[in-house]
């Protein structure tokens, strides 16, 4: 794994990508080096596959998205607590409801602008730099993979401010309202019928069909669509 983190570092560089073979080719002799790379994620590294987007990956490659601790260093020695356990993660995960605090994306939802790109949820840390208590849940919370991934700019499409200007001053007062709260706090917050929504989609299909039947009521309307 050390040996990984020192070619991924001098040789392939953040944000840049690299195929399995390229890597079993330059640490030749050991077994099933790719997932070697993988356990580099337990330090600070990002990783990204072609299933986690954005788009431009084949399925043999993966990209440095970002360059964690220098584990290859003789002197380095992983820092205490350092990783999230799964039963933390679950506990981020259960208290987010399963969705970005950034974009607001549900676990495995397919991105509004990456067609094709689905999310993973990971782990990110309000405050990277604090060793101490860096893993209390305070300063853990949910953010899909993308918006986990600092380079991730050097890879998507970019984007035409003044259309997003135009498009901003198109929204209504309450839209714009919301957007200023997200970009003051950094995260987007669930209005209560993005709530509902999120518990809607807990409930059994039989429920749900239910709950359909009692909004068609309500609003006069009958819509197609299955409803997954
Ligand atoms: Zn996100």
């Amino acid at each position: 794994m050390r040996r990984a983190a020192h070619w991924l570092a001098t040789n392939v560089g953040e944000g840049q990508k690299f195929s399995k073979a390229q890597l079993r080719k330059a640490i030749p002799d050991i077994e099933q080096i790719d997932r070697r790379a993988r356990d580099l994620r337990k330090y600070g590294w990002v990783i990204n596959n072609y299933r986690d987007g954005p788009p431009g990956l084949r399925p043999d490659e993966l990209r440095v998205a970002k360059i964690g601790d220098r584990v290859w260093e003789l002197d380095y020695a992983a820092p205490k607590g350092d990783t999230v356990n799964a039963k933390t993660r679950r506990r981020v995960f259960d208290r987010d409801s399963n969705r970005c605090v950034v974009c607001g994306i549900g676990a495995g939802e397919e991105y509004p602008t990456l067609p094709g790109t689905h999310a993973r949820l990971t782990i990110g840390h309000l405050n990277p730099k604090a060793r101490k208590g860096r893993n209390d849940l305070d300063n853990l919370r949910t953010e899909c993979s993308i918006c986990n991934e600092p380079s991730r700019h050097l890879t998507a499409a970019p984007v035409d401010v003044g259309l997003l200007e135009a498009q901003i001053r198109e929204l209504g007062r309450a839209d714009k309202e919301r957007l200023l709260a997200w970009i003051a706090t950094g995260r987007r917050n669930f209005s209560e019928v993005d709530r509902i929504w999120m518990q809607i989609r807990q409930i059994p299909a039989p429920k749900r069909d239910e709950v359909r039947k009692v909004l068609e009521q309500l609003t006069g309307l009958t819509l197609q669509g299955t409803g997954g």
